[in-house]
């Protein structure tokens, strides 16, 4: 998920590449994503390196209903701008030629010391961004019982745990 952009940052503003991963992998603290691929252009600005594209990747997470495995698809739009660390843009560019640079400019992806860009903690970020809150094995999970803790994806039980929607309760109580 490295791309080195030396050529594009020493090439004219505008310049683009593109840019394509395939089943790549993500290892973090907070999660992992895995069979990641996507489609980037990396455009040169005049403050360093705009890496725009999608990204489609998966996560395992645990089944909010019935707390099997839920393999969890993702994808998500990449839009960050990188900047280089050597600073070697030149006198042009509008980044160093801030002298107080406002605390929420200050970038937070770099272009290393050898004009290696890693999109892995944007493409991560994006994917976290999308990951939701409730995880569903599958979208229809018919989770566990509540009565009976059974696991009813295989095996319905005959319990009855609807749940009445609260807005139609009042009703319930007009004895028609
Ligand atoms: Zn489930
Ligand atoms: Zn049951």
């Amino acid at each position: 998920m490295i791309y080195n952009v030396a050529a594009l940052l020493s090439g004219e503003l505008g310049a683009s590449r593109a840019y394509s991963i395939e089943d790549e992998t993500v290892i973090h603290e907070d999660g992992d994503f895995h069979g990641i691929s996507g489609i980037f252009k990396l455009t040169r600005t005049d403050r360093g390196i705009l890496l725009r594209g999608e990204a489609t990747g998966a996560t395992v997470k645990e089944c909010a209903r019935c707390l099997e495995t839920a393999v969890v698809v993702l994808t998500t739009a990449i839009e960050d701008e990188y900047f280089p660390v050597n600073g070697d843009l030149g006198p042009g560019s509008s980044l160093l030629r801030q002298e107080v640079v406002e605390e929420e400019e200050i970038p937070e992806f770099w272009i290393d010391e050898s004009n290696d860009l890693d999109s892995s903690e944007a493409i991560r970020q994006g994917f976290v961004s999308e990951t939701p809150m409730v995880p569903l094995c599958r979208k229809d999970c018919a989770g566990i019982c509540p009565e009976c803790g059974t696991y009813r994806n295989t095996k319905p039980c005959e319990c009855d745990t609807r749940v009445i929607d609260p807005r139609l309760a009042g009703l319930l109580n007009l004895n028609i």
